[in-house]
């Protein structure tokens, strides 16, 4: 195994521990009483090693009346068999394999395991599991990809095994980062693999009673009943074997995972410790570490669970709201075009603003689904406007996982044709941020949005670290400077400069710059002064809702098309 501690001696003996006992007996004597059936096979399915237990599964006394022979010989039907798909899987693959299923040889349930041992020989072990109900449990609570225990039997675990002498034990979670843009980039068989690899350098580098669970889709849990001391040590070692490569369809990957952490206090309960995990874990997503352990302020409203569930609800039933804030010509005032910002009106806390809903959706990957109704409810509503007689171009935000997304480019194009929307009236904003995280990307959706005739604004540039090169390198109509950067203004010199400069720039390179946050009479005189194009805020007016905006459009004077494409 790639990236594990240093290698440990698979089994331990004092040089007198058999005396007496003539050489392979102890290890006979071992492998039958241990009850499991044992075997090594050669890529040919052949025998050449078995013990009783292993003999017994094929009504053989003898386990030497299987040496020699292969799978095929003793069982005309191995081909159909659950052994035959856990086998084939580790030849296939050469990586450890598990399979729960109803064997017809063995008649009855088993788990098997199967491992390669190197130069064409490979380990299996079956267990029997003896009763129907123990197999119907064994397969609820188990994962069928990584055979290790799921969520479910997690819960169990650590209602049972909290042991409060060690402190209640501990509950680490695991996710793997980006694991979705791992899936498009090299398909979803890779993807199983890396996670059955993921499951194994996990569970191989815990000490007993420490337990490996898969607890999502892309996700670990590490339960340690035994509490921090011991898990420290264990988790340096998943963090070493994690660090190494995973070769994917040949090409060596870094996969990077974000932690959480919580203790399981004697007194609480299991469902709290696995929202704090959650907590902690999100924290880590969402900020500078990767590892996080849990402390009473990192729960927000923001990460309750109940929320989460009625914001899925709200997705399906297209429950989610549109607003609209005008961005407005800065010298004449007119309106040039209108951003579409979500909102979700919930019963009881009211109007949520995308702050607080939108990180819980990044977190279950719900993105993608939230742009796309957006996109839907923004074009419908510009095209309906163009046929009531007051045309505005709009403006929507992409997520960076709707710029991973494959379908993106066209989603766009079916809603602009099936809505009736010109190309040309719509916009799509990419932070700076989703940019930076995946510059490749960005440059061919930007390329292919423009191919549709569709305008493109880099959003919140001078919020992060993106610099000059980046507004150069994406041909971008517009760029919104951050509002970061226009609170300080007028007062300010260094934001003064740092303003001007940028919107120098961008005119130099032909774009559009947009002001987003301007609040105030010298917000607005100093951008006039230096030239911007575009003011968006407060001041200029608030987001509103869809009738509110066709109200102030029509005092202001509608829009057409966005900005004649200069790059
Ligand atoms: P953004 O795209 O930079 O949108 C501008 C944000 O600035 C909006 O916040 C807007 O209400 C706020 N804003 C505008 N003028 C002013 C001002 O003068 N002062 C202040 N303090 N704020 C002002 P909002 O609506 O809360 O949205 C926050 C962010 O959420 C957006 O930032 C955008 O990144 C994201 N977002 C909103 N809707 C969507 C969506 O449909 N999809 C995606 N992917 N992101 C969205
Ligand atoms: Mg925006
Ligand atoms: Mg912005």
């Amino acid at each position: 195994m790639p990236g594990t501690c240093a290698p440990q001696a698979a089994f331990a003996a004092v040089p007198e521990a058999f005396d007496g006992l003539e050489g392979g007996h102890a290890l006979d004597a071992l492998l039958n009483w241990l009850g499991e059936a044992v075997c090594v096979t050669d890529g040919q399915y052949r025998y050449l090693a078995a013990n009783a237990a292993m003999a017994a599964i094929y009504g053989l006394h003898d386990p030497a009346e299987m040496l020699g022979k292969t799978a095929f010989d003793l069982y005309p039907d191995f081909r159909q068999s659950v052994f035959f798909e856990a086998c084939a899987a580790v030849v296939r693959e050469q990586a450890p394999q598990s399979r729960i299923g109803y064997s017809g040889v063995a008649r009855g349930w088993v788990t098997i395991r199967v491992a390669p041992l190197g130069r064409d020989r490979y380990a299996l072990v079956v267990q029997r599991i003896a009763h129907r109900t123990d197999a119907t449990i064994t397969l609820q609570q188990h994962d069928r990809l990584t055979a290790l225990p799921n969520r479910w039997r997690l819960e169990d675990d650590i209602g049972r095994q909290a042991d409060p002498n060690a402190g209640g034990g501990v509950l680490t979670l695991l996710d793997v980062r980006r694991f979705r843009s791992l899936l498009h980039a090299f398909g979803a068989g890779e993807g199983d693999r890396a996670l059955v690899e993921i499951a194994a350098r996990i569970q191989n580098n815990l000490r007993l009673p420490q337990q490996a669970y898969r607890y999502g889709d892309d996700r670990f849990a590490i339960w340690a009943p035994d509490g921090q001391e011991s898990l420290r040590a264990s988790l340096a070692c998943v963090r070493n074997a994690l660090a190494a490569p995973f070769v994917l369809d040949g090409v060596p990957v870094h996969i990077q995972f974000c932690i959480g952490r919580a203790c399981h206090e004697p007194t609480s309960t299991v469902h709290k410790t696995i929202i704090q995990a959650e907590c902690a874990l999100a924290a880590a997503k969402a900020g500078p570490q990767h590892d996080v352990e849990f402390h009473p302020g990192l729960a927000g409203p923001g990460l309750d669970p109940v929320l989460t569930t009625h914001l899925r609800a709200a997705i399906d039933d297209h429950r989610l709201d549109v607003h609209f804030q005008p961005i407005v010509d800065a010298l004449d005032g007119r309106t040039v075009y209108a951003e579409a910002l979500v909102r979700w009106n919930h019963s009881q806390h009211g109007l949520l603003l995308p702050g607080a809903f939108l990180p819980l959706a990044e977190d279950a990957g719900w993105m993608t689904a939230i742009d796309r109704f957006v996109l839907d409810r923004a074009v419908t509503f510009a095209a309906q406007a163009a046929r009531g007689g007051t045309p505005f171009g709009v403006a929507v935000n992409l997520s960076a996982d709707s710029v991973d997304d494959p379908g993106t480019v066209d989603a766009v194009h079916v809603v602009l044709r099936t809505r009736g929307l010109p190309p040309s009236r719509l916009l799509l904003e990419i932070t700076e941020s989703s940019m930076i995280r995946q510059p490749e990307r960005s440059r061919d959706v930007v390329a292919a949005l423009r191919g549709l005739g569709v305008s493109t604004a880099i959003d919140d540039f001078g919020s992060g670290q993106a610099g000059f090169t980046y507004v150069a390198s994406y041909p971008s109509q517009v760029v919104k400077i951050d509002r970061s950067l226009v609170a300080p203004l007028p007062d300010s010199h260094t934001h003064r400069v740092m303003v001007n400069n940028i919107i120098r720039m961008v005119h130099g390179l032909g774009s559009l710059v947009v002001a987003e946050g301007v609040e105030t009479p010298g917000q607005r005189n100093a951008l006039q002064a230096m030239q911007c194009d575009m003011l968006q805020g407060w001041l200029v007016g608030k987001p509103m809702a869809p009738g509110a905006f066709m109200n102030w459009l029509r005092a202001h004077g509608g829009t057409g098309d966005i900005a004649s494409p200069v790059r």
